[in-house]
């Protein structure tokens, strides 16, 4: 199944190694800082510096292979990037390859008109604009997509959209200039051939950021996740994603790379808290031997090794297949890969964590906000047990 990296991503890998080496890991605290209230959801100047150095070093849009403006990667070879971008929680903007706007792109691409890949896609892929997927709802269990209550009715030339909506990652960005709006349009059809999703631009009259929502207490400024309220906002027809009751068939095909890629970033996190777990066991003393020559240490050492191995093969091999049979013929190994990996490398980082004393709950290291991280996919692209749910059912229609 395992294949050799092409040289174009050994390459790509190599340089993308010393890129973190010189301009994200020293610039890491600078860029996780919570900004002081005023410039909260403001660009950071230095973010957009480093994000120019990114582009002119060709290490731009590496998850884009539907054009020139990426670097033409298979899910397999980017699976192995993303592993070193995802080191740190402050790269993946750098790079152009965040949460949700890599999934956005992913969307537009595939299914926008050339009108709407004008208006978005090209300011998007040139990290001049950054955007937001709107689906889950404060009133419903949106685990279940098909609760979605917020409507989208045609009216005339135009839709008109009501709703509210929560945990909107990006919108609270003073760079988030358009939503994609998942709703139901067509409350009489199939179940799920009743919702749509269309393009909503930020400053459409009637679009209100409410509040940012804070995990474990980090707002992720200046991107974060917005409470936001649609009060009869209106929007051209042309702005209609694939057509009127095709929402599900896109959030379908949304998903399964953009759950691969968090996968690959949290071994990276998994990997680098190993590394750090080392180092500190081996630089600390107690009751007269450093901690790497404890017995209990060195077990939390040796399984995290097991750990993060497990869950890189399993999302290779998502990725792999996914390359091999389609994103929907791996959804299996997707989901597989969703419920392992973020278990697995939230054990890892708390177990360095508990290695750390209480300095690893600080903020002088990365592990508390990467902790909450892991904590946050276990719900976040669908909660754990939806895809348990979905790998029994396949197993039982397997074996009847
Ligand atoms: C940091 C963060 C960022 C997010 N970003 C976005 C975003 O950009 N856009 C967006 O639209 N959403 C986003 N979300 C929302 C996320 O996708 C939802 O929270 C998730 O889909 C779950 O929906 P819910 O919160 O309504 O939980 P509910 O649907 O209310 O589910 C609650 C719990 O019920 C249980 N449950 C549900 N179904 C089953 C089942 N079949 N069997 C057993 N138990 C079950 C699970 O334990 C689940 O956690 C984000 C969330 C977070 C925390």
């Amino acid at each position: 199944m395992f294949t050799e990296l092409s040289a174009h991503a050994r390459d790509l890998r190599d340089r993308l190694v010393a890129f973190m080496d010189e301009h994200i890991y020293p610039n890491e605290r600078e860029l996780l800082a919570p900004p002081p209230e005023p410039e909260k959801w403001a660009p950071r100047p230095l973010a957009l510096a480093l994000m120019e150095k990114a582009r002119s070093a060709g290490l731009w849009n590496l998850f884009y292979n539907h054009g020139p403006e990426g670097q033409g990667l298979s899910n397999y070879e980017y699976s192995q990037l993303c592993e070193v971008l995802g080191r740190s929680l402050a790269a993946p903007e750098i790079f152009n390859c965040n949460a949700p706007d890599v999934g956005n792109m992913e969307i537009l691409a595939a299914y926008g008109t050339p009108e709407q890949k004008e208006a978005w896609l090209r300011p998007l892929l040139a990290g001049e604009i950054r955007s937001c997927f709107a689906m889950t709802e404060p009133r419903v269990a949106s685990s279940d997509a098909t609760n979605i209550e917020t409507s989208i009715l045609r009216d005339g030339d135009d839709y008109v959209i009501n709703g509210r909506k929560w945990w909107a990652t990006g919108a609270p960005s003073q760079r988030c200039k358009v939503a994609i709006v998942m709703g139901k349009s067509e409350p009489e059809a199939a179940k799920h051939k009743q919702q749509s999703m269309i393009l909503v631009p930020m400053d459409a009259p009637g679009l209100k950021v409410e509040r940012a929502l804070s995990v474990y207490g980090y707002e992720h400024a200046p991107l974060g996740h917005a409470e936001m309220v649609f009060d009869n906002v209106r929007v051209p027809a042309a702005n209609m994603l694939l057509g009127e009751g095709r929402g599900f068939e896109i959030a379908q095909g949304r998903l399964g790379p953009g759950r691969i890629h968090h996968c690959m970033r949290f071994i990276g996190l998994a990997e680098r808290a190993l590394e750090i777990m080392c180092a500190r066991a081996r630089n600390r003393v107690a009751f007269g031997s450093s901690l790497a020559e404890m017995g209990g240490v060195r077990q939390l050492i040796g399984q995290s090794r097991c750990d993060i191995e497990q869950a890189r093969l399993v999302t290779l091999k998502a990725a792999w297949m996914m390359d091999k049979v389609g994103n929907k013929a791996a959804r299996s190994e997707i989901a597989v890969a969703k419920i392992v990996v973020p278990t697995l490398a939230g054990i890892v980082i708390d177990r360095a964590i508990q290695v750390h004393g209480g300095a690893g709950l600080s903020q002088d290291f990365f592990l508390a906000e990467a902790f909450a991280e892991t904590r946050f996919l276990r719900i976040g692209d669908g909660p754990d047990e939806v895809h348990r749910e979905a790998l029994a059912r396949n197993e039982l229609s397997r074996q009847h």
